[in-house]
């Protein structure tokens, strides 16, 4: 086994390596870029080495700065995680030139499976099924619309060399078929370096199942059962679990013996994982047919832990050092049921923007923790890899997830009801994230009754996205009761009358009037002072009596007239975060003594919703637009946003152009509405 190794990310994955190093006694070397000097990962490791700045180009995907350094102080071997450097054949390559062990598989399987197009012919001769498309060399737009003709819309464009859900275009009809090419291509040369695409028939309910296979050096191959990864948002993962639900054995074992098949088509070392798409179309039965593989370990592997008792970054090291596999087929067990979420720094309410910032504060809930070969799981297991701790940032340069939320339970019901419980204990305040989203979609009828298919999240919009309820009496008493208990003047001057805020006065009670808004609404209750910490609320004709019973931190207990409400309250500035029933209401206070009025005049500027960089500009100086046209598009964070017209107007001044950086908040174009 190697006694040290150097782990080439950042961030959970980074974390969750270095874990089991450490727990098999191997030493760990992170390496770091200026924007993560200190970051979490730096921490989990014995030793770090900045190697850039921040953007990945400059530091993460160095790939011979990176084996420089493992030189330098000594590692035996890299793990690469997922992303960055992990499916790069030429790193894996010159790991081995350097007389390093590239901790995966050999640069030739990443570059059999590295096209998706490559990959599909060879599985088509190792007889795995494949959806009807046309993945070949001709990429002559003419014809490859007759192709899609051919295989009659809808049609999927694909970068051959896509991954991330980046670089796909459904393609609806005909006429459609030109723009998204150009749009694809576009896409899959600033992404991939190489605009390559392939069309395939696109399924209208499918499922997204794959299997983890692990194979060893001596040609020995496994498959560690299926995960379901059909819950998506943008071709993305959002909810994974294993097993399947409905699964049979016998299609467990087709599915496990196609996918050895296609790790054993291109001698593949190593974690991977085989992804198939299911047809549930009107009247299919889930046949599967070959999408890719991945030639890594994925992001969802700890739910194939969960059920399997194994810890797979332990089966990676040891296969990389030379071992057999620690089992065989007919050794593994499945046991139970696992789901993870993730839990990503967006805002799932305007289109899944990614948000970033400082998580100000951060409460996880309590993890239960698991990761020992063959114990059994606690009846309430919980697991949280993560890469962040509070008063750390989620920045634009890298992926916008917080953690992973993995939890298991003896079926689906009881994980269900674990996830449930876990995520209203999750508290972040700083950034926007997806937990009420993700609390809303495990509660769900499609989800909690195992109706999936990747389009469930855009099928049932509706109930996922309700519009904001307004916010009950307990929460409003809870923000009540931390703004009034903070304006409470503490010991020393509390004996002179004019520094007291009590809401003493000299003939009588004061009367005060306290204004909360969220976007559900405006609301006003009136305060009654009556003595220290003690209060009446006049709310809608109701009146509460309000105490503070006690107060630590964010947690906060009250009694609000005959009730004790518990809940937790983090202030920033005007903005008070409660959290209450597992739910999160932003309220933000209408200070009167701050009254400068902040409204923002739109006026003819649009601006930058994050930074990013420019990849495109639709429209050219004096030109009219209508409302909604798309002007210019942005690619920030690895997805593309489109900057529309605002109204119907006309483009004054374009102040970027191709290729530009540009800052959150700058000024993207002048724009005069008509
Ligand atoms: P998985 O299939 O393992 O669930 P994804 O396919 O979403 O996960 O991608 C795995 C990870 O690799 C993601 O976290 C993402 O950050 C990273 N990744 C994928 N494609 C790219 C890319 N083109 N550029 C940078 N990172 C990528
Ligand atoms: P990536 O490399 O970005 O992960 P994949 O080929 O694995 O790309 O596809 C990502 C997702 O896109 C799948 O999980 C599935 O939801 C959807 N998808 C891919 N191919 C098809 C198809 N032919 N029909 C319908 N949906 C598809
Ligand atoms: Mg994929």
């Amino acid at each position: 086994m190697f006694s040290k190794i150097l782990i080439a990310n950042r961030g959970e994955i980074a974390c969750r390596v270095a874990e089991t190093a450490r727990k098999l006694g191997i030493k760990t070397v992170a390496v770091y870029s200026e924007a993560d000097a200190c970051a979490k990962h730096v921490a989990a490791c014995d030793e770090a080495v900045l190697i850039g700045p921040a953007p990945a180009k400059e530091s993460y995907l160095l790939g011979d700065k990176i084996i420089a350094v493992a030189l330098a102080t000594g590692a035996q071997a890299i793990h690469p995680g997922y992303g960055f450097l992990s499916e790069n054949a030429g790193f894996a390559e010159a790991c081995a030139k350097a007389g390093l062990v590239f901790i995966g598989p050999p640069a030739s399987a990443i570059h059999a499976m590295g096209s998706k197009s490559a990959a599909k012919a060879l599985m088509e001769n190792a007889n795995v099924p494949l959806v009807p498309g046309y993945h070949g060399d001709n990429q002559d737009p003419d014809f490859l619309q007759k192709e899609a003709d051919r295989i009659a819309y809808p049609v999927l464009l694909k970068a051959s060399a896509g991954g991330g859900g980046k670089g796909m275009r459904i393609v609806e009809k005909p006429e459609d078929f030109k723009a998204a090419l150009a749009s694809c291509k576009r896409e899959a040369i600033n992404s991939f370096g190489d605009d390559k695409v392939l069309v395939e028939k696109y399924l209208t309910r499918p499922r997204h199942i794959e299997i983890q296979v692990f194979a060893d050096n001596r040609g020995e191959c496994v498959y560690l059962f299926e995960r379901d990864c059909s819950v998506q948002r943008r071709h993305q993962k959002v909810l994974e679990e294993a097993p399947a639900p409905g699964m049979s054995e016998e299609r467990r074992r087709a599915m496990g013996e196609a996918a050895v098949a296609a790790a054993q088509a291109v001698g593949y070392v190593g974690a991977g994982t085989v992804e198939f798409i299911a047809d549930y179309s009107n009247g299919e039965d889930g046949s599967f047919y070959f999408m890719e593989m991945n030639t890594r370990l994925q992001v969802e592997h700890p739910v194939t832990e969960m059920i399997t008792g194994l810890d797979l970054v332990e089966w990676q090291l040891r296969v990389a050092a030379g071992e057999t596999l620690p089992l065989r087929q007919e050794q593994l067990q499945l046991n139970g049921h696992a789901i993870e979420a993730r839990i990503y720094a967006e805002n799932p309410e305007k289109g899944f923007l990614p948000s970033i910032g400082t998580l100000r504060y951060l409460h996880t809930p309590p993890a239960v923790h698991f990761r020992v070969a063959g114990h059994a799981q606690s009846p309430a297991a919980v697991r949280i890899d993560s890469g962040v701790r509070e008063g750390d940032a989620i920045s634009p340069f890298y992926d916008p997830m917080i953690a992973k939320l993995i939890v298991w339970g003896k079926d689906r019901d009881a994980a269900l009801t674990n996830m449930a419980t876990a995520l209203a204990q999750y508290r972040i305040v700083g950034l926007a994230s997806n937990i009420g989203f993700l609390q809303r979609l495990i509660a769900g009828q499609a989800f909690s009754t195992a109706d999936l298919d990747t389009g469930l999240i855009e099928r049932h919009h509706d109930a996922l996205f309700p519009a904001q309820q307004a916010a009950s009496t307990a929460t409003l008493g809870l923000a009540a009761a931390l703004l009034l208990s903070q304006e409470t003047p503490r010991a020393p001057d509390a004996r002179d009358p004019w520094a007291q805020t009590s809401g003493w006065r000299m003939n009588g009670t004061l009367l005060r009037t306290l204004t909360f808004s969220d976007e559900a609404g405006v609301y006003t209750m009136t305060v009654e002072y009556r003595g220290s910490a003690q209060w009446i609320l006049h709310r809608d004709g109701t009146q509460h009596s309000l105490r503070v019973d006690d107060h630590n931190h964010a947690d906060l207990r009250i009694a609000l007239g005959d009730a004790t409400v518990a809940g937790n309250v983090v202030r920033d500035g005007d903005v008070f975060h409660v959290f209450h029933h597992g739910r999160h209401t932003v309220l933000e206070w209408d200070d009167p003594m701050a009254h400068a009025g902040h409204s923002e005049s739109e006026g003819g500027r649009l601006t930058a919703p994050m930074p990013g960089k420019i990849v495109a500009v639709l429209v050219e100086k004096g030109r009219s637009v209508a409302k909604g046209a798309p002007l210019l598009i942005m690619e920030a964070m690895k997805m593309e946003h489109t900057i529309a017209a605002p109204a119907d107007g006309v483009i004054d001044e374009l102040l970027y152009l191709v290729g530009d950086q540009v800052a959150e908040g700058a000024q993207l174009l002048a724009f005069t509405p008509a």
